[in-house]
């Protein structure tokens, strides 16, 4: 189940990352690492603590710059461009941690997700709606300054501004962590409820349960390589992520 180093582009591969290394100064943190997302798919990537899951995001979001291999995204090349101008394309990043700004209310945390906007975009009123009638709490909240709303809500909040430059894909690092359980399903039923009204969904997960119930597809990653792939059904009957990130 090792994936395969060489991948076919498909009609509806939205992502295709290929054979990408990146550094940090003379470290490596990834190794000849090759995925794909689909359109309106949701992927899991698992791995332990620095196994390089939030530089793969970073990599992709073009925070940071691979010194070899490809990332293509609807057939275009990538990973020379800017954040920004990827973010443009329809890429949107939810960092580990949330990074919100927690002196400047709900709305207006919002409205500064929106600023980079692709061109078949909604208004952004109308984005914010959808993004209120997916956490009706932020409507509420919503001239609340950021730092005083919970850790959920928080989340929430991160997650709403990610949405806000209306992407097709979204990535989520670790959007449970540190959230109690009942609030953890409250996350994850507003990750698929986001993935059926159709944007993919690249999720990097410590929670390797929710995550592959949620999941269609996942890869595994140790020291900066993917050593598994397959669907959430065949990870979760793999011998290793039973014993290593399921906990049987
Ligand atoms: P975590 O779940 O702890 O965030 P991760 O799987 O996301 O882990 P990364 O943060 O991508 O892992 O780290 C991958 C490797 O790169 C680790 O060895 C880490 O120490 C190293 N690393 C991460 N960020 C930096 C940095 N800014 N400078 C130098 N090395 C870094």
């Amino acid at each position: 189940m090792k994936t395969s180093s060489k991948l076919t582009w498909g009609p509806d591969m939205l992502l295709n990352v290929q054979d990408v290394d990146t550094y940090y100064g003379r470290a490596q943190a990834l190794r000849e690492v090759s995925f794909r997302i689909h359109e309106k798919e949701m992927l899991a990537i698992l791995g332990a603590n620095g196994s390089g899951k939030t530089t793969l995001l970073n990599t992709i979001s073009g925070l940071l710059k691979p010194k070899a291999g490809t990332v293509e995204f609807e057939g275009k090349r990538i990973d020379t461009l800017s954040p920004d101008a990827i973010v443009r394309l329809g890429i949107s990043q939810c960092p580990e941690g949330r990074r919100l700004f927690p002196e400047m209310a709900v709305l207006k945390n919002l409205s500064l997700g929106g600023y980079v906007r692709r061109k078949d975009r909604l208004g952004i009123e109308e984005t914010m709606e959808e993004v209120f009638d997916l956490f009706p709490v932020l409507k509420e909240r919503q001239h609340q300054l950021a730092g005083t709303l919970s850790g959920g809500e928080q989340q929430m909040l991160a997650i709403g501004r990610a949405l806000m430059s209306y992407p097709k894909l979204l990535m989520l690092d670790e959007p449970s962590l540190g959230l109690a359980p009942l609030l953890v399903s409250r996350i994850f039923r507003a990750i698929q409820d986001i993935n059926q009204r159709g944007t993919a969904i690249c999720l990097v997960e410590q929670n390797a349960s929710m995550a592959l119930k949620v999941a269609q597809r996942g890869y595994v990653m140790e020291s900066g390589e993917i050593v598994l792939s397959g669907s959430s059904e065949q990870l979760q009957d793999e011998e290793k992520v039973k014993q290593v990130y399921l906990g049987l």
